[in-house]
């Protein structure tokens, strides 16, 4: 057993050399504890933000590979300069990036799934004393390609190594204290949450709440992986527990409010009222590795033997959603496409809804009194979700988290400033 811990500090928490240096320390209190250290790293502050903007003014539609090549940097300056933190204050370290470890990932861009990842050069580092610094985000295809996890992707590669590194803890250092009931720069009276279960964070996270990546809950599931999301700026704090729900006393409806401003939503109009053509629409999107959320199919007009089928994808997919659907306007035989991207989704979670009948009910009557429409509506056994106009959702946020008795009397704290690019 060798006792190790992955750490994970984000782009607020290593955003300047001053807050690296104090990031070291938070690694060796964590190794003076007798544990064997693994860290994951962001890159610096904005900086994958400002990467992208460079991007941008270059062309408007940069292919896949070369933003991989140009995001996957921002990680690579983070992990030397931490080791070298380490090192001036006497702590042996080794930074490595996802080609050293060998992080191995499907051969797709922007959001590629880990499929593995080798233990070998880590666990000898480990027994030599070192601590391991190892770049987040980052993959590497069996072809040596460089690619990268997705947005917030550094939390999923902390968790996997936690998996496959059987690691008895993951923590997730962030800008704020844990996990809360809603979005505390939405909401500042949120209430901080002590322990959440799995599926309740899956949601979450699905629903919008960036504090954890939902490719990283799915893997912590997967392996049971205890995960603990806590500040970096208040280390003695003991944050948020994400634990089986089966080990939870449930003692709410709702556990948390969560909003998603990323989405937006396609209506493509008077689509042939015949067997295949959601088959045959859906599969496109897929092939070109679109990922659907909610999916609305309108009763059909027997009248013209035509229905419309609405459904949101994430705004980067836009273009590749237009290509779909331009190619399949002769085989599909459709009128037109909507585009609405003035939305945002609200999500209601808790796994204590299951058997509760009128949750969905306050939830549409809370939206209702303040005349907000709502524009769909999808539910999973734990989730009620409503599409709503984005502007609209602050406000919409803050009824329901009030309704659902979440408030607290406390002003949560966070630390990082938003963004401003
Ligand atoms: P990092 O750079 O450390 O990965 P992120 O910005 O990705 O940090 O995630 C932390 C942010 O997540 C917080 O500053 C907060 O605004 C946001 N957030 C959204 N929903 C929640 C929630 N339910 N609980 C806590 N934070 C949340
Ligand atoms: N640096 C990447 C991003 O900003 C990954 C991460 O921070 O998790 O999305
Ligand atoms: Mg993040």
């Amino acid at each position: 057993m060798r006792n190790i811990v992955v750490q994970k500090f984000g782009g607020t928490s290593v955003a300047d050399t001053d807050k690296i240096k104090n990031v070291a320390k938070a690694v060796i209190r964590e190794k003076s504890l007798g544990n064997n250290v693994v860290v994951v790293v962001s890159a610096m502050g904005h900086t994958t933000d400002v990467l992208v903007k460079l991007a941008n003014e270059i062309t408007s539609n940069p292919s896949g590979r070369e933003m991989d090549m140009l995001l996957s940097t921002g990680e690579g300056v983070t992990i030397a300069l931490l080791a070298m933190a380490l090192q001036a204050q006497g702590c042996n370290a080794v930074s490595m990036n996802a080609m050293q470890v060998g992080i191995i990932t499907e051969n797709v861009h922007s959001k590629a799934r880990i499929l593995d990842i080798k233990t070998d050069k880590i666990y000898q580092h480990l027994d030599n004393g070192e601590v391991v610094v190892i770049a987040g985000f980052q993959g590497v295809t069996n072809d040596f390609e460089i690619t990268t996890l997705g947005r917030g992707g550094s939390d999923t590669s902390a968790v996997a190594l936690a998996g496959a590194l059987n690691a008895k803890r993951c923590d997730i250092y962030t800008d704020v204290n844990g996990v809360y009931t809603t979005d505390p720069r939405i909401v500042p009276h949120a209430t901080r949450l002590k322990e959440i279960s799995y599926e309740e964070m899956m949601e979450l996270a699905n629903g919008g709440a960036n504090v954890l990546h939902p490719r990283a809950v799915e893997t912590a599931t997967i392996h049971k992986t205890p995960v603990r999301v806590r500040s970096t700026f208040k280390l003695e704090d003991a944050g948020t527990l994400i634990l089986g729900v089966d080990e939870m006393e449930l003692h709410r409806p709702v556990t948390g409010v969560a909003l998603d401003m990323s989405q937006l939503r396609i209506v493509v109009c008077d689509v042939p009222d015949n067997p295949g053509v959601a088959a045959a629409l859906f599969d496109s999107l897929a092939n070109e590795n679109i990922s659907i959320d909610m999916i609305i199919q309108s009763y059909a007009r027997k009248d013209l033997n035509t229905n419309d089928i609405a459904f949101t994808i994430d705004k980067a997919d836009l273009n590749s959603a237009l290509k779909v659907l331009d190619k399949l306007k002769s085989t599909i035989n459709y009128s037109n496409v909507f585009v609405d991207d003035k939305i945002a989704k609200l999500s209601a979670v808790g796994a204590g809804m299951v058997g509760r009948p009128g949750i969905a009910a306050k939830m549409f009557r809370t939206l209702a009194n303040l005349g907000i429409n709502i524009k769909m509506i999808s539910t999973s056994e734990i989730k009620i979700s409503c599409l709503v106009d984005k502007d609209n959702a602050d406000e919409a946020v803050s009824a329901l988290h009030s309704v659902f008795g979440l408030d607290s009397s406390e002003i949560a704290e966070v630390k990082g400033d938003l963004p401003n690019i």
